[in-house]
């Protein structure tokens, strides 16, 4: 049965590590395997930058790709002989990008992200594809854009599960095959992004469509953490986790999953292991459907970067059933999701990403109708299987905006 593998960022970022995954693959060498990457190391930010400073027509947008040339250059020559046909693939995609960034910008900034970004993925896959068969691994790269069709929401693309699903099954037909994580393909062929950190969802829309046995992560942590190991140096593990539960903890900002990987594997119940590249003997994480025991252990999970917009009605009357309406047909304009919101009687607030490219325009179009107050640089905690104790100490050195409680779960926004 074929089983999906999913290497981020962190786990091909340098050479050194780039090996490491040629020796855990060589594990699984005799079973069926479709391998998702993502791009190497922070190679999305570097890209992000150039779509930055060529939307803002700045004179360093060469300077900004030139850095993501040297970036793979260093890798090239770290692994393969210089006569090696990888390094004119990896200069045909510079030069793709070459040609995006001599016509002018587009209207539509997300589509002109999607266009350069993308590469990031094409550049990683061509790589790890050529490097695993210099190792004896055999293998066959796949376009992605051959096989997961999206609409044309650029950067936060939606999934069209029914002709994605007949090109999976058509066309992965190798033992090994290797494609591109968090990019897709529009009926106009265009390529489309499906959200930051997407590459945990394209492994579990290729384990749906492919009737998976098993979907593994491969990640830099130990597993699924009760916390970000970044900010709480004693996090724990969690060595089985619900589908319900990971769906929570990835809903609230969990940073060790995608969130909407897990519902196509809970709808085929396909487990999801989380296991570390640094260590790959060890179990790591699973996520599945029946699990032994709950764990009551508190789960701590932090949002950075947020912006709370409060909403009033200009004379101050209640923000009722069409306000509400309107509300959040603007947000869906935008594109923007709410991930906390809170309700008086004269005034409605939002909790959001703070995204540069969305937010201002959310600002403007709620000004046309409402009074705006906001409050930016502001993080949002949450805390699933609170105790008081857990609460307490999680609170000593903060300034808190608001809090929001339920049964399970405290939230609380602060600076
Ligand atoms: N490379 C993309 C990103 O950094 C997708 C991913 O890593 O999942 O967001
Ligand atoms: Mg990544």
């Amino acid at each position: 049965m074929i089983k999906v593998f999913k290497f981020g960022g962190a786990s091909i970022m340098d050479v050194q590590n780039i090996k490491n995954v040629g020796n855990i693959l060589q594990e699984y060498a005799n079973q069926e395997l479709v391998i998702v990457f993502s791009a190497m190391g922070k190679v999305t930010n570097m890209l992000e930058n150039v779509v930055d400073s060529y939307v803002q027509k700045s004179a360093n947008t060469n300077i900004a790709l030139q850095k993501v040339k040297d970036f793979h250059s260093i890798i090239l020559k770290g692994i393969f002989k210089e006569s090696h046909p990888i390094f004119d693939i990896v200069n045909n995609l510079f030069v793709e990008i070459e040609w995006v960034l001599e016509d002018e910008p587009n209207q539509d900034y997300a589509y002109d992200y999607d266009q350069i970004v993308s590469v990031g993925e094409f550049l990683s896959t061509q790589i790890m594809s050529a490097y695993l068969q210099q190792v004896g691994f055999e293998n066959t790269w796949l376009d992605v854009r051959d096989l997961i069709r999206t609409d044309n929401t650029h950067r936060n693309a939606k999934v069209d599960w029914e002709t994605t699903t007949d090109s999976i099954k058509r066309n992965v037909k190798t033992k090994h095959a290797i494609t591109q994580g968090f990019l897709g393909c529009t009926s106009e062929n265009f390529t489309s992004t499906l959200g930051r950190e997407g590459s945990d969802f394209s492994a579990a829309i290729l384990a749906f469509c492919l009737d998976a046995s098993e979907v593994v992560i491969w990640k830099d942590v130990p597993g699924m953490m009760n916390a970000d190991p970044k900010y709480f140096p004693d996090a724990k593990l969690l060595s089985q986790v619900s589908f319900d539960e990971a769906i929570e903890l990835a809903f609230y900002g969990a940073k060790v999953i995608h969130p909407k990987t897990i519902q196509p594997l809970k709808q085929k119940n396909i487990p999801l292991r989380i296991k570390s590249f640094i260590n790959p003997e060890a179990e790591g994480s699973i996520v599945k459907s029946k699990i032994d025991k709950m764990s009551d252990m508190p789960s701590f999970i932090v949002k950075e970067n947020q912006i709370l917009i409060s909403i009033s009605d200009v004379d101050l009357s209640f923000i009722v059933g069409n306000h509400m309406n309107q509300i959040f047909s603007l947000l869906a304009k935008n594109n923007v999701e709410v991930n906390l919101m809170q309700n008086s009687a004269v005034s409605f607030s939002i909790c959001v990403d703070n995204d540069k490219h969305k937010i201002p325009q959310l600002i403007k179009d709620f000004q046309q109708f409402y009074e705006v107050l906001y409050n930016v640089d502001l993080s949002l905690f949450t805390i699933r299987h609170y105790t008081d104790n857990s609460f307490d100490s999680f609170l000593q050195d903060k300034d808190v905006v608001l809090e929001q409680k339920s049964r399970n779960t405290i939230q609380l926004i602060a600076r």
